[in-house]
């Protein structure tokens, strides 16, 4: 089977972005990998350090091998980690990939965390992908008023200074700040600054991920594939389906677990179904 790095390769030649949906349990995991199955794409399972914790690490490793062994392409990715200690933890686990994240940090000791990182995922197996974020798209995976603040435009990622950072840090993917936010902004903002996207792919030649894809249109994504990013992550959607089926589910007064949570299970499947055409063209 292909390797992350060879479907990330797969994805820019067809135009196409792989799916990264973040789970906390094994419902989340049933809906993302049963979809993908049924279209036949590649997925990517995100885990926060709070959903790592909850779901516990090598348990969802477990689930992902399991998936792989069965002959579907399903990868997992240490989301979001803040520390340089637990993306360690996270590469020794077995992660297909990790994200180191300060971004909120100075340039400087962004580029000195994420470069460690690098070194450490280099000295134990070079299939695993590290990815880097620049520029700042707000923390919260949920329903926001506003967007959040220290988000503007001025604060979006450059093309040059993204290629300065992935030169210095040696990552083989980057999360940069074009107009996404994480969680889903009642406004409808912002939009996807898509010369943007296509100016820093350009410009740095690796792919690029869209983080905080909740709550964008179709048409934006599309055209933010073609401007390159390679890989697309969905959260919120996916707890806000999860809630409401349970919600749907605990009506009848229902108290076996594997019943309740089964509409929830379905709702997510909607969700993911959705992005996963999108994403994949199809
Ligand atoms: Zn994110």
């Amino acid at each position: 089977m292909k390797t992350l790095r060879e479907y990330l390769a797969w994805a820019k030649e067809k135009q196409v972005a792989i799916g990264h949906f973040n789970i906390s349990d094994s419902e989340g995991f049933k809906a993302v990998v049963e979809t993908a199955k049924e279209l036949g794409v590649p997925v990517i399972i995100g885990v926060s350090e709070g959903e790592r914790d909850f779901i516990g690490l090598e348990e969802v490793i477990s689930l992902v091998k399991t998936a792989r062994a069965n002959g579907l392409p399903v990868f997992i990715n240490a989301d979001h980690t803040y520390s340089v200690e637990k993306a360690k933890l996270a590469i020794d686990a077995g992660v297909d990939s990790v994200i180191i994240d300060a971004a909120d940090k100075t340039l400087e000791e962004n580029v000195k965390m994420t470069r460690e990182v690098v070194e450490y995922a280099r000295s134990k197996n070079t299939e695993i992908i590290v990815e880097g974020e620049l520029g700042f798209i707000g923390k919260s995976s949920k329903l926001l008023d506003a967007l959040p603040e220290g988000v503007s435009l001025e604060t979006q990622t450059k093309p040059e200074e993204a290629l300065e950072f992935v030169r210095a840090t040696g990552v083989a993917m980057l999360a940069p700040s074009v107009g996404n936010v994480h969680g889903i902004v009642k406004t409808g903002e912002p939009k996807l600054n898509i010369e943007r996207i296509q100016a820093i792919a350009e410009t740095v030649g690796i792919p690029l991920v869209l983080h905080g894809g909740s709550g964008n249109q179709e048409e934006e994504f599309r055209e933010a594939i073609k401007a390159g990013i390679r890989i697309i992550h969905i959260n919120t959607e996916l707890r806000v389906a999860y809630k409401e089926g349970i919600e749907e589910g605990l009506k009848s007064g229902e108290i076996a677990p594997y019943k309740f949570l089964a509409e929830g299970v379905e709702e997510m499947k909607k969700v993911v179904l959705g992005r996963l055409k999108i994403f994949n063209m199809l």
